[in-house]
């Protein structure tokens, strides 16, 4: 135990698997058979070793409820189970190769088994969040054209209503102890089924999911990987950014409707033989995160900035098993860093990526943290700053983030939005790839994050990224977290708008004192042209059911868009 001011950590150190970045990227040459599927190549190998007692005894799967309710698979558990599940996808609902599944359930054991069996059968697996309203479903269900749909009592209904107009759907499958007309019991289905199932052969660059983006700039979008593009290419997440072994216990607290459920609860755990340790919390609590992170051996945590903010402002002191923690999605502040730093003597390391990409830039455990810096590009990727024609900029210079696609296109890269050719050639420039994000490389190939392209403000002629501005408000002891935006000026064209929620004991300050008092903050901590000309306080920000802040809905209200 060692004391961290005086909260004590317990730390097992071990070698981490990165070494250094330029060894990583020159040795990087995956080899992308024929066949892959990670069920058969990667899950069955580690329920071998696990009877041979070649492995780690952690289990696979960890899941536990607030009412202490608790599941543990090892991979011979998980491959019964799951095989169980395959057999009723391709016997009972007689679903081909290729026929997709659309399943909508939260954080239950369920989930990863209709993963792991759309794998065996070849299926291709549309994961939704809970929240889908009827529209939604009837939008993803006639897009995708699914055959078969897994969800539970609380989005039932809605399926039902849309149903009739979703002429593909045959097969309706309900994950609950109680029977629903028209529907086939998840848990009968499985109990009566053989465990006997032999994988199917899928080529690599058969389609294997197709996840929605978080929808933070406007609808999401339906986005398709093959069999290797996650299977193989989240190795590098796995291995050197969420630095895991087979001894170690990841909890990522994602929502299962995200891509990052795919990265971070599936694929890069189990590519390590990791366990995934999983707490299926209705909704986020501090409390809850912390206590569970103290009551459990949880060695990796990986949660959403937005969730960092909330955590810091909680008592800390407590006794953590924690090695690494990470975060992913948006940007996150150093200040945060440096309050959990404290707080628990371990960094946040950050990772950029989309639902589009596996990882595009990380900082790998072990490498130099520039708090602000996403860290450096990922050995998948070739990332360049580059123009709107698609040259590369130079360094220094803010520019697009792109991933060079020519003379390669990276085996890890989405391969279309469903359904909408248009706006999946419209992401490509030149020899790039176009995430839709602004950023800079500096002199030592770290990249800095500028913003989202439409977040970027225009302000008399300078270009003022949010992130730096709410960088600056987070360090203000009033600022619980800030969205900052560009609203319509007569003279300047745009100016700077901070929207600001308040720490606890602001909150009944002198309104017209504290934007003062602010705006003179930013001024002394950052470039003063960037300070927030206006200031609003809010008690919440919009933000998507990932977490992340939809700044284009604070956009649209200033300038009286719909
Ligand atoms: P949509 O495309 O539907 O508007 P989205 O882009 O938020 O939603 P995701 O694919 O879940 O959907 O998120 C990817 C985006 O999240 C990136 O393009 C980037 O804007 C942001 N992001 C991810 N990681 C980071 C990070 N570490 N720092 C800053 N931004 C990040
Ligand atoms: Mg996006």
């Amino acid at each position: 135990l060692s004391s961290i001011r005086g909260h004590r950590v317990h730390r097992v150190s071990r070698p981490q698997n990165f070494t250094d970045y330029e060894s990583i990227k020159q040795q990087y040459s995956p080899q992308i058979p024929e066949y892959f599927n990670f069920a058969e190549d990667v899950l069955d190998v580690w329920a071998e070793k696990e009877k041979k007692g070649e492995k780690a005894s952690n289990p696979a799967f960890w899941w536990v409820n607030d009412r202490k309710q608790e599941v543990r698979w090892s991979f011979e558990e998980l491959g019964f189970h799951s095989r169980r599940l395959a057999n009723v996808l391709s016997g009972a609902c007689g679903l081909n190769q290729q026929d997709r599944v659309f399943l909508v359930l939260p954080r239950v054991p369920e989930w990863w088994l209709v993963n792991v069996a759309c794998l065996r059968t070849g299926t291709v697996l549309l994961p939704g969040t809970s929240q889908l309203t009827a529209r939604d479903i009837l939008h993803r269900l006639q897009t995708s054209g699914a055959r078969c749909v897994i969800t539970d009592e609380s989005l039932a209904p809605l399926l039902d209503a849309v149903a009739s107009q979703c002429s593909s759907l045959q097969h309706k499958i309900l994950v609950s102890p109680t029977k629903r007309e028209g529907w086939k019991n998840f848990g009968d289905l499985v109990r009566n089924a053989s465990s006997d199932h032999e994988c199917v052969k899928t080529r690599s660059d058969d389609p294997m999911t197709i996840f929605f983006t978080s929808g933070t700039t406007g609808s999401p979008k339906m986005t398709q990987h093959s069999h290797s593009s996650y299977g193989i290419g989240l190795t590098v997440n796995g291995r050197y950014w969420l630095d895991l072994t087979e001894r170690d216990v990841l909890w990522n607290t994602s929502d299962t409707g995200w891509a990052k459920s795919a990265w971070s609860s599936v694929y890069a755990p189990w590519i390590q033989g990791a366990c995934v340790f999983i707490h299926h919390m209705p909704r986020f609590d501090s409390h809850t995160v912390l206590e569970t992170l103290s009551s459990y051996p949880i060695s990796t945590f990986c949660t959403a900035p937005t969730a960092y903010r909330m955590l810091v402002q909680e008592d800390m002191s407590r006794y953590f098993n924690l090695q690494h923690c990470l975060c992913a999605g948006e940007p996150i502040n150093p200040e945060v860093m440096g309050k959990w730093r404290n707080a628990t003597g371990l960094d946040i390391y950050e990772g950029y990526g989309q639902t589009e990409t596996v990882l595009i830039a990380g900082t790998f455990k072990g490498m130099k943290i520039k708090a602000g810096a996403f860290g450096k590009a990922s050995p998948e990727y070739d990332v360049q700053v580059v123009d709107e024609a698609g040259n590369v900029l130079p360094r220094g210079v803010e520019g697009n983030l792109g991933i060079r696609v020519k003379p390669h296109k990276p085996f890890s890269l989405f391969t279309e939005y469903t359904g909408d050719p248009d706006r999946t050639a419209e992401c490509y420039v030149g020899d790039f790839y176009l995430t839709g994000d602004r950023g800079v490389m500096d002199e030592d190939d770290y990249l800095w994050f500028v913003g989202r392209a439409d977040d970027v403000i225009l302000s008399a002629g300078y270009r003022i990224g949010p992130f730096e501005v709410e960088n600056a408000l987070i360090e203000h002891q009033a600022v619980a977290e800030s969205a900052v935006v560009s609203s319509p000026d007569p003279i300047r064209g745009e100016v700077v708008k901070a929207f600001v929620v308040l720490t606890a004991e602001y909150k009944s300050q002198d309104q017209d004192q504290l934007k003062k008092e602010l705006q003179t903050y930013v001024k002394k901590v950052t470039a003063p042209y960037k300070y927030p000309r206006k200031i609003e306080f809010v008690e919440q920000l919009p933000k998507t059911v990932s977490g992340k802040i939809r700044r284009v809905e604070l956009r649209n209200k200033e300038w009286g868009r719909s």
